[in-house]
């Protein structure tokens, strides 16, 4: 239908005749002119209207559009100083292809914001504007960017099942479905199958799919349904998951700046491009800055959000932590030789904020049959995973990644509910 989007309608087509579609942003009628802003996905084109030349009746039926009705306009492009862009477009047709019901239930040109809850409740509506379509894009770019490093780096791209019988972690936060006659829950982690994949031999995996937590609590980090960026790879530690981590969040920033200027710009970050290596420092070293900052945390406990700032407040960047206690991590790390109060565990964090954990796995069946015990989980419960230690499984290491999580850093948002297009949260089920 159309022969260009709006962003490319520029002085140098200058007389050409061209087809633009898309939604009227917003009218300005003078009398004898009007000016009829035409939005698409790229941007915006200044559409002018002369009574004089398109006749007083086609000239009272577009100008009198509501707001993001859908047209599709065909004219002559001509170089303007006045107009937007420095171009315009005096139409020779407009085909109007669906009239907007009044009023909108939500204003895409207006300045003025909506609370995030009439926004989402109008989802459809609100992502039109350009400056929400600009997450998504930064996503998608963010999402490309780490894809391709990972594909570098020899990782096959794999889907494992989301409907399942057991908890990776036990069973507090899952979602219950009925599965025909028996009782099965909604993934929370492809953890356990992604280990597996690293005893049939694939030696390097990563999975980009949804992780469903039934988590209670509402805050502006957290969503019961969220796109989980999994990695798993064989021979090798938590430090060679590290590497290939840093490496794939680079390139996701890269590939943003590269792609995105325009969307940055409309939202007035500049993401910061890390250096490598990132700084790793250790729990013990954490549970330290915080108390001389007099926050006091119990060795062993996972970091507080106290804790957590005050390290924040020293390295205002990405960084790892390393060396946790066991006790604060989940079963399948691989506790230390030289110290098995430690395990092989990381964090990503960007300041005081969490984005990613990872270690290297626990890879030998007893050790992990015990650590289980210890963790309060039955191995009964896990035959189809242990069963798959028991012969020949490698030393393997990963990590994971939510990508609301990156693309709030990246994208600069306070809420997480704005990088996912349809949240699910304790409250929203719908849309
Ligand atoms: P948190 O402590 O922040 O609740 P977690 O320790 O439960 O996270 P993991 O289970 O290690 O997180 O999940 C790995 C990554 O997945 C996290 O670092 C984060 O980026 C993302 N993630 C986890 N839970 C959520 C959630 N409820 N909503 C969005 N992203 C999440």
């Amino acid at each position: 239908m159309r022969t260009h989007y709006t962003a490319e309608i520029n002085p140098s087509l200058d007389g050409e005749t061209v087809r633009v579609c898309g939604w009227v942003h917003d009218i300005r009628n003078l009398g004898g002119i009007a000016f009829l802003l035409l939005r698409d996905r790229e941007g915006i084109v200044q559409i002018t209207l002369i009574k004089k030349e398109i006749g007083k009746e086609m000239f009272k039926e577009i100008t009198s559009l509501p707001r993001e009705s859908v047209i599709c306009v065909e004219g002559r492009v001509q170089r303007s100083e006045q107009a937007r862009m420095g171009v315009e477009i005096l139409p020779a047709s407009v085909k109007v292809l669906n009239r907007a019901k009044t009023p909108l239930p939500l204003g895409v040109a207006d300045r003025v914001g909506a609370e995030l809850d009439t926004r989402l409740d109008n989802r459809f509506i609100d992502l039109r504007k350009p400056e929400v379509l600009a997450v998504f894009r930064i996503r998608h770019s963010l999402l490309a960017g780490i894809r391709d490093a990972l594909m570098r780096e020899g990782f096959i791209e794999v889907h494992t099942p989301k409907i399942i019988a057991t908890a990776t972690e036990g069973g507090t936060n899952l979602f219950p479905v009925r599965y025909f006659e028996r009782d099965a829950y909604l993934s929370q982690s492809p953890q356990l199958y992604k280990q597996i994949l690293m005893a049939a031999g694939f030696d390097r995996v990563f999975e980009v799919a949804p992780a469903f937590r039934a988590e209670e609590h509402d805050t502006s980090r957290h969503l019961n349904e969220f796109i989980s960026i999994d990695v798993e790879m064989s021979f090798t530690d938590e430090e060679g998951a590290m590497g290939v981590l840093e490496r794939a969040l680079v390139s996701g920033i890269e590939r943003v700046l590269e792609e995105r200027e325009r969307e940055l710009e409309t939202l007035g970050v500049q993401p910061h491009l890390p250096e490598l290596p990132f700084t790793r420092i250790t729990y013990d070293e954490c549970v330290d800055i915080a108390s001389r900052k007099g926050v006091e945390v119990e060795w062993g406990e996972d970091l507080s959000a106290e804790a957590l700032k005050a390290v924040g407040e020293e390295i205002p960047t990405y960084y790892f932590i390393t060396r946790w206690p066991m006790e604060c991590k989940p079963f399948y790390v691989l506790p230390f030789e030289d110290d098995p109060r430690y395990g092989r565990a990381f964090d990503l964090m960007f300041g005081d904020r969490e984005i990613t954990s990872g270690a290297q796995r626990n890879h030998i069946p007893d050790l992990l049959r015990e650590t289980m015990v210890k963790k309060g989980l039955n191995p009964k419960n896990f035959e189809f995973y242990l069963r798959a230690f028991e012969y020949g499984m490698p030393p393997h290491a990963g990590w994971a990644i939510g990508l609301e999580r990156i693309t709030m850093i990246v994208a600069g948002l306070k809420n997480i509910r704005e990088a996912t297009l349809f949240p699910r949260d304790r409250n929203r089920l719908v849309p």
